[in-house]
């Protein structure tokens, strides 16, 4: 084994995504030496796509609003699968960090008397995102940047040099999370342009590496959407929880086949945008389920009078939650009813003047000019579901975002699991990964803190040398030490391209027994296939190591995805079992945490993650308090939860 370079911090963030930068942010401010890591530039993660805003109860345009209001619309987007305790964390911080934002530079539309503009979104019962047009991740995430740089000038001054306590590693990826015992002692990471290992040894970790899309084939995600932190969470021993819940979102481009997935904004929807069939029929009136047929308007007239009206008029289905409307978008497209290219038609032109729709969406102007021909100041766009976001994620500590059973692990943002749900609002999760990017820093801060020097956890070099083990593999395939050696090396991309197949039609949107059941032997196949997932070339700036490498994580998260998705018999939010067609108010009660174990069942950590095995465990939903369930009439309540539960 080479000789590893090694550098000590107190806390390293993996990502630079909101939820990265949130909590770098907050642990270098509570005096913490702090490294960021990211796999992409610095300033390309994920978040920068977020296009709608960020959902905060300011009230700035309806008073009505408040924080209760929030929680519930989120609980009940979530169909009361959420952690309570995390949406109402959620709820009750969310403004004051949009609010902090601006102090740090962030410019937000304004309403006509200045204040945050906030628009509507899907399940939001009052216009809730603040934003900034259709761009808002992009300015969140350049405020976050401009704080860094001002911390970084800060410490120049106090201690002439600009990364002495804050500092970023960009295109750097992390393999694994190290250990000594039971607790984190680092990071094991590459650099994609030279292909150099290092070592960032920290007792505390924050994993905000965002969610898991390209394992599906159709997705809104880009490609270092590979479900990292969820796989190094689990090889690290900590649970995922909630992993069968993903969201299709109702409302991709269908074509042409090179863009087909791109996420068309549900503020098309929010400013007044509808969806229609091939008849030209409004059909979502046909899709509003019992739960929320008090809430939505009835006729297309009372519809498009809650534009102008809100507080008279019910809103219109088309701002049903997502999961609502994929399925309908669905159904549509499989009774023969949907556009020339397998979608809907999502109209825009009839609803505002030209110029007012080149302001308010410019990028969706721009998007869809670009990349299909169509100019939606005059034409319907033609849209379609496609996979956009996990609710599951690593089972954290709902006040300290610390991850269970693994002490100095922390996970926010998309990559943490328990605060959507079974199905995340639109807008939700730009305020989640700022109010649980903040907690994580501070906890993970404290935690750091709280250690004396000689109580660090010290890396142990064998961990480092297996890790660097794993990680050449590729480049000796052939040596797989499992009973398929001498087979020829498996081409990674192939291998990805078979993944994203299973995962779109056995495991997608409307889910069947015996399809997952023939996911999880693909899968099992190619796991072991995956083991020899060979490259040519060097170290430096190849792709394909990089693909084989994070083969491995997405196939244990999609394998989390299946038996999830297999065990629970009911269909909530981003889970339809076709079935089990109906919401079954016993299976709220229950999460089902995924872990690692052997092949045979055993509950230790196996150190190769090919000889690895999904194992799931039942834990009982904790009660929500009672100041909270009397925020819901009783008769709703009733919906979801168990008459055992109604009378305790
Ligand atoms: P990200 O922003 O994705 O950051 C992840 C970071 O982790 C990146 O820096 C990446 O390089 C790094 N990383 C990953 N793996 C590794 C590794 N192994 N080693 C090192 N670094 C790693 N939500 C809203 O609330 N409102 C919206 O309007 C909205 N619009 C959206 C539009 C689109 C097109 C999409 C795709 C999503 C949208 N979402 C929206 C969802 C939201 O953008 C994401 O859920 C959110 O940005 C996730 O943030 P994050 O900080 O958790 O992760």
């Amino acid at each position: 084994m080479t000789q590893v370079e090694r550098q000590a911090w107190d806390v390293v963030v993996v990502g630079a995504g909101g939820a990265g930068l949130r909590a770098a942010i907050e642990a270098r401010e509570q005096g913490m030496r702090t490294a960021v890591i990211c796999k992409s530039l610095f300033g390309k993660a994920h978040t920068v796509m977020a296009e709608g805003g960020i959902a905060a109860s300011m009230g700035n345009v309806n008073e009505g609003d408040n924080w209760k209001v929030h929680f519930r619309d989120t609980m009940r987007g979530g169909k009361f699968l959420n952690h309570w305790r995390m949406a109402e964390l959620h709820a009750r911080e969310a403004p004051d960090r949009v609010w902090e934002l601006e102090t740090w530079g962030a410019l937000f539309d304004r309403t006509p008397d200045g204040r945050i503009s906030q628009r509507n979104f899907g399940g939001h019962e009052y216009p809730r995102l603040a934003h900034v047009g259709d761009r808002t991740g992009l300015e969140l995430i350049r405020t976050l940047q401009q704080k860094i740089v001002s911390l970084q000038q800060e410490d120049e001054r106090e201690h002439g040099a600009y990364d002495a306590r804050l500092k970023v590693f960009q295109e750097c990826t992390v393999t694994r999370v190290l250990k000594e015992g039971d607790r984190v002692a680092g990071t094991f990471c590459y650099e994609r342009e030279s292909g150099r290992f290092f070592v960032l040894e920290a007792p505390a970790v924050v994993l905000a590496t965002g969610g898991i899309g390209k394992s599906f084939k159709v997705t809104s995600n880009s490609w270092e959407y590979t479900g990292d932190g969820h796989a190094l969470a689990l090889l690290a021993g900590a649970p995922l929880v909630n992993m069968e819940f993903v969201q299709f979102h109702p409302t991709g481009m269908v074509w042409p086949p090179s863009v087909k997935g791109i996420l068309v904004t549900e503020s098309v929807r929010g400013d007044g945008g509808v969806l229609r069939n091939s008849e030209g029929k409004r059909f979502m009136f046909d899709y509003v389920p019992d739960v929320f047929k008090e809430k939505y308007a009835q006729s297309e007239d009372e519809g498009d009078r809650w534009y102008e009206d809100p507080d008279s008029n019910r809103r219109p289905p088309e701002l049903l939650p997502r999961d609502e409307v994929a399925r309908a978008i669905n159904a549509e497209v499989k009774a023969g009813r949907g556009s020339p290219h397998g979608g809907v038609f999502l109209d825009v032109s009839t609803r505002m003047p030209a110029e007012v729709i080149r302001r308010r969406l410019p990028s969706m102007h721009h998007q869809f000019k670009e990349l299909a021909d169509v100019d939606i100041t005059a034409e319907a766009m033609e849209v379609g579901p496609t996979c956009h976001y996990v609710m599951g994620g690593v089972d954290v500590d709902p006040d300290t975002a610390a991850a269970t059973g693994v002490p100095g692990l922390f996970a926010a943002g998309e990559v943490a699991g328990g605060m959507h749900g079974s199905n995340r609002l639109g807008g939700n999760s730009l305020s989640d990964l700022l109010v649980f990017g903040r907690r994580a820093g501070m906890y993970a801060a404290e935690y750091a803190a709280a250690l004396a020097a000689g109580e660090r956890p010290v890396v142990d070099p064998r961990e480092t040398g297996a890790a660097e083990a794993e990680a050449l593999r590729p480049f000796s395939a052939e040596d797989s030490g499992l009973p398929h050696t001498g087979r020829p090396a498996e081409n990674p991309y192939t291998l990805h391209q078979e993944l994203q197949q299973a995962m779109n039609d056995l495991v997608g949107i409307i889910r069947r027994q015996p399809e997952m059941e023939q996911a999880l032997e693909k899968l099992a196949d190619l796991r072991v296939r995956a083991r020899r997932a060979g490259v040519e070339g060097h170290r430096q700036y190849n792709p394909g190591w990089h693909l084989s490498l994070d083969l491995r994580n997405m196939l244990l998260v999609s394998e989390c995805v299946a038996r999830a998705a297999l065990e629970r018999e009911e269909s909530r939010g981003g889970h339809t079992r076709d079935d089990h067609p109906e919401m079954d108010r016993r299976w709220r009660r229950v999460n089902l945490l995924c872990r690692l174990a052997t092949t045979d069942g055993r509950p230790e950590l196996p150190e190769d993650p090919a000889l690895a095995h999904i194992r799931l465990e039942r834990r009982e939903m904790p009660a929500i308090r009672d100041d909270l369930l009397e925020l819901f009439e009783r008769e709703e309540l009733a919906k979801y939860l168990t008459d055992e539960e109604l009378s305790s």
